[in-house]
């Protein structure tokens, strides 16, 4: 049976083993060969002292080239120098698939590479433990977000990504050529989780993505993004749905803490446990707080990039890393955003930032069809092109709220990356839909 590096130790000693993997290293050493070979759990040595080795084996050593992928069955034998501790002497190696060279790119990370090379050959690049490290710890997260949801009530459901209207206005859509008819892909599956609420299933989750044709070419932004999307009924208010964002991230913070050691050693990136309870800065107070420190920012304005990574600093210096900037203006909040009950210009909306950067946007929704109509036109939108949308909300729909967590932004700033490709297997953006 082949197993992994990591299922084999020293105490293995005099084992018949079975593994596999790629030539990481050949190295010669007198009458001696050495192949470290490298699978998903680590790297191995195989050592072939040509003396004792049937000579056709030793023979398929000779043009191996690096990156080859080939499985090895040998005895273990105990070895301090050694990765692990531990060398494989071979009876018999078979050559699974040899590697063309030059390599385009050498996945030992002996050679820097630049972004654009690693993504552009990024099935090499996905071959360095520090990268799949990162993918690793998304998974992860991902699946103790699924666990998060299904433990506090949610079921997880699937929305077109194929749309007929956009679902905010505002951010650009992807427009799809559909038979006879222009569609787009989804930007959020706001409307379709909104709908769900009305059916009985009153949460649901989603994990989504995002089809967003904004120009931008930012560390921060991609045209197709992967998010938790969340809604849920019978709240109160945007606070229901800050306390079920908090045990979220704080779950998958913690798992990444718990269960990723190894990873986070990789990638040397020592996480703090996640302070609770998260606080909660009014958008008012987040601008006398900017002022404060020179930085004014006009009521009635998103906080620019550059504002909310002071803010960021700012709420580090007092102690916090995650925090919620709640009450944001109505004005520059879609359409289904619930005007607060007290004063109109403000709005049931909130971010959740981490470390100075939106990783969450959510609020509580107008759940009452005239409301919502009267909210769809002072957009300058079109009700008509939400007829299937406003239907669901004329026949007993409970007040609801719900929020999107970007999965990539959230590993960024969780791992401290430099950029947001780093976070996707193929990232999509401005120049890039190659590979
Ligand atoms: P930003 O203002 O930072 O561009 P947004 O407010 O347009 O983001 P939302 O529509 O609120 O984004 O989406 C919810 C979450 O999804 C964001 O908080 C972020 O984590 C993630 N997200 C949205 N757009 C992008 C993008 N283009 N690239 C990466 N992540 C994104
Ligand atoms: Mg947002």
């Amino acid at each position: 049976m082949r197993k992994y590096s990591n299922e084999i130790t020293p105490s293995s000693d005099g084992e018949r083993v079975e593994v596999a993997g790629w030539v990481h290293d050949k190295r010669k050493l007198g009458g001696l060969v050495f192949l470290i070979i490298r699978d998903r759990t680590g790297l191995i040595q195989i050592t072939l002292p040509k003396k004792f080795i049937p000579p056709k084996v030793f023979e398929l050593t000779r043009n191996l080239s690096k990156e080859s992928v080939i499985s090895v069955v040998g005895k273990v034998q105990k070895e301090d120098k050694a990765p692990n501790g531990y060398e494989i002497i071979p009876d018999s190696i078979e050559i699974l698939s040899r590697s063309a060279t030059p390599l385009l790119l050498d996945p030992t990370g002996k050679v820097d590479a630049n972004l654009d090379t690693r993504l552009d050959n990024r099935v090499m690049d996905l071959r360095r433990s520090e990268i799949t490290a990162i993918f690793k710890i998304r998974a992860a997260a991902l699946s103790q977000a699924r666990e998060f949801l299904g433990n506090s009530g949610f079921i997880e459901v699937t929305t077109p990504s194929i749309i007929s209207t956009s679902s905010e206005g505002g951010t650009e859509l992807f427009p799809v050529s559909y038979f006879e008819e222009e569609a787009f892909l989804a930007q959020s599956p706001q409307l379709y989780k909104q709908m769900m609420m009305g059916t009985g299933l009153d949460r649901v989750f989603e994990t989504a993505k995002y089809f967003r044709a904004e120009e931008h070419d930012t560390i921060w932004h991609l045209n197709e993004v992967s998010a938790i999307d969340c809604e849920l009924a019978f709240i109160k208010d945007e606070r229901d749905v800050m306390k079920i964002i908090e045990g979220l991230v704080v779950a998958m913070i913690n798992v990444v803490r718990e269960k990723c050691k190894r990873e986070l050693e990789i990638l040397n990136c020592e996480i703090p446990e996640p302070k609770t309870p998260f606080p909660m800065l009014k958008y008012d107070d987040a601008l006398a707080k900017l002022e404060d420190c020179g930085m004014k920012v006009p009521f009635g304005e998103d906080l620019s990039s550059e504002a909310e990574k002071r803010l960021g600093e700012v709420m580090r210096e007092e102690g916090h890393d995650l925090y919620f900037i709640t009450k944001y203006p109505l004005e520059i909040k879609p359409f289904y955003t619930m005007p607060d009950a007290e004063e109109g210009i403000y709005s049931n909306a909130f971010d959740m930032e981490y470390k100075g950067r939106e990783i969450v946007s959510g609020s509580q929704r107008v759940h009452e069809h005239d409301l919502l109509v009267e909210r769809i036109k002072e957009k300058g939108l079109v009700p008509e092109n939400f007829k299937s949308y406003l239907s669901g909300f004329k026949f007993g729909m409970p007040p609801h709220g719900g929020f999107g967590l970007g999965i990539e932004r959230f590993l960024v700033l969780l791992l401290g990356l430099p950029n947001i490709r780093e976070a996707v297997l193929f990232p999509r953006d401005r120049k890039r839909l190659e590979p």
